[in-house]
């Protein structure tokens, strides 16, 4: 294929080694910046599929994984974060022509995901079991951890290094073996990643990185029997599926999902520091964030202040090249998300809502849309409801704290949260109330290895990260010894 000489190819990565589909089916990736395909991956069927399953069954049931000591599988993945250091630049280049995300934010995330894995590497060997202070004599009874198996990861386009991290570094630590299924709409940083993985030094088929689309990849690998976990991030209708495949093979799933997260501006606040924190969690990324902070909802009294400040804050956010070092907001990913966001602002529009600047798609090409701000009149504006995946925020106003709370709450979904307030009583009482996994204080979007993520309601129920996320990757066994000297007795006389 000439194509393929030209422009880079990825293949896939099965059994430490990279490989091109068994029908060697080829897509491509598209650089949301040109709109033009800059690269080509490999695609998997079933076949693939399988045969990424059956090699990392085999590496968990004898050879070197089964029998590598925790400490050891903490070593490779201390030497794994340093590779992915030692890599961040590459690996954030090609992230940012596969997706359109900034290149300073690509490499300074990869940088961060390092972290991720030095994390869970301290963690491999601290997995202990308990000895019980059981109710029955002479029983000496113990639970010891296994890992929990073979594990689907299935992410999606937006930060594939970062959500990949999330799932891979505690399912290594705790022995499992890890099928990675990246997008297939920007699955090329992540087809690079295997490199890295081999060189590391884990054993060939514990970690094997395929793509491919829903039909021919993602439903095969989820509905495979010999999957034990499936950890998945991603919109809210594909979680539906998901867990329909895993009553195929009762796989322990986790997820992920999307948000519409409210950020409350009360009157007390530092207002400069709020304006800032609106911008972050609308503009910041494109948008294109599971916790952005798309619905802002903001004391009446300072409504005007806010909304002044941040028009003209935006006159110095320079919309362009994701490479380009000056540039704030990026191309969105996909020229799905701009007719989305039209078809929304369109209904927005006749409900009542006010678009004070923004609202179009950018002249020429790539996929560009400009930042974006609807003040809407109440809470039936389609803005406010809709996950868009781009820089549109939706403004409120209220009167009071119960009214602001319950504005924020009404929403299916339920992932971040921010709060601008400078009474500290008020912060904990409304931090406390409100339906989300996280909650800002004076800042927003801030994540580590060490604190949990994840969401309520339409957003998922699975918290990754922090020391809890390592249990969701072990299953506990209970072993009973009887340490009487007599033998068991007759079970049918009853003494
Ligand atoms: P998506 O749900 O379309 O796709 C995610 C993954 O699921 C892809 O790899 C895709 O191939 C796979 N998939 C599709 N159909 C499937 C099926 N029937 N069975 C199994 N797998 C299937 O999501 P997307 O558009 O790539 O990403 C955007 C969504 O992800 C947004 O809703 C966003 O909010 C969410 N997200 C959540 C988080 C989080 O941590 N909570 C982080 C980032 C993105």
């Amino acid at each position: 294929m000439t194509t393929k000489e030209k422009i880079p190819h990825y293949p896939l990565f099965i059994n430490g080694g990279f490989v091109e589909g068994e029908k060697q089916e080829i897509l491509g990736s598209i650089n949301p910046h040109t709109g033009k395909v800059w690269a080509t991956f490999a695609a998997a069927n079933k076949v693939d599929v399988e045969r990424a399953i059956s090699i990392a069954r085999k590496t968990l049931e004898k050879g070197e994984w089964a029998d590598m000591l925790p400490s050891m599988r903490g070593k490779l993945l201390f030497r794994l974060s340093g590779l992915i250091e030692e890599h961040a630049s590459f690996l954030g280049e090609i992230e940012t022509q596969d997706s359109g995300k900034l290149l300073i934010e690509t490499v300074t995330q990869t940088k961060y995901v390092a972290d991720y894995y030095r994390y869970y590497a301290g963690l491999a060997d601290k997995i202990e079991g308990a000895t019980l202070p059981i109710d029955k004599p002479d029983m000496h009874v113990y639970t010891t951890c296994e890992p929990i198996g073979v594990v689907a990861a299935i992410v999606p386009w937006n930060a594939q290094m970062f959500l990949t991290a999330t799932k891979l570094a505690p399912a290594l630590a705790a022995g499992c073996a890890v099928i990675i299924k990246a997008s297939e709409i920007a699955p090329c940083a992540l087809l690079y990643f295997g490199k890295l993985i081999k060189e590391a030094g884990f054993p060939d088929g514990v970690v094997s990185i395929i793509t491919g689309d829903a039909k021919n990849c993602a439903v095969p690998l989820t509905t495979h029997p010999d999957i034990d976990r499936i950890a998945f991030t991603g919109g809210a209708d594909t979680a539906k599926q998901i867990v329909i495949n895993s009553a195929e093979n009762f796989a322990v799933t986790t997820l992920e999902l999307g948000g519409k997260s409210p950020i409350i501006i009360f009157e007390d606040a530092d207002i400069e520091s709020a304006v800032n924190g609106i911008i972050a969690g609308n503009y910041g990324a494109s948008g294109q964030s599971c916790v952005a902070g798309s619905r802002v909802i903001v004391h009446e009294s300072i409504k005007e202040d806010v909304i002044a400040r941040l028009t003209e804050k935006i006159q110095n956010i320079k919309v362009g090249s994701p490479t380009d070092p000056k540039t704030h907001v990026g191309p969105l990913c996909t020229e799905k998300q701009i007719i989305l966001i039209e078809d929304t602002l369109k209904k927005a529009k006749i409900q009542g809502g006010k678009i004070h600047f923004g609202g179009k798609r950018k002249e020429g090409e790539g996929y560009y849309f400009e930042p974006t701000l609807v003040d809407c009149p109440d809470d039936s504006i389609a803005t406010l409801e809709i996950e868009m995946f781009g820089p549109v925020m939706s403004m409120l106003s209220f009167e009071g704290e119960k009214e602001a709370i319950n504005l924020a709450n009404n929403s299916q979904y339920g992932l971040g949260s921010g709060v601008f307030t400078n009474n500290l009583a008020r912060a904990h009482r409304v931090s406390k109330k409100i339906k989300a996994g996280i909650c800002w204080i004076n800042s927003y979007r801030a994540i580590s290895p060490i604190a949990p993520f994840g969401g309520y309601n339409r957003s998922g129920y699975a918290r990754e990260s922090g020391i809890q996320a390592i249990n969701d990757y072990i299953r506990t066994k209970t072993t009973w010894i009887n340490i009487s000297d007599t033998p068991m007795a007759n079970p049918f006389v009853m003494r």
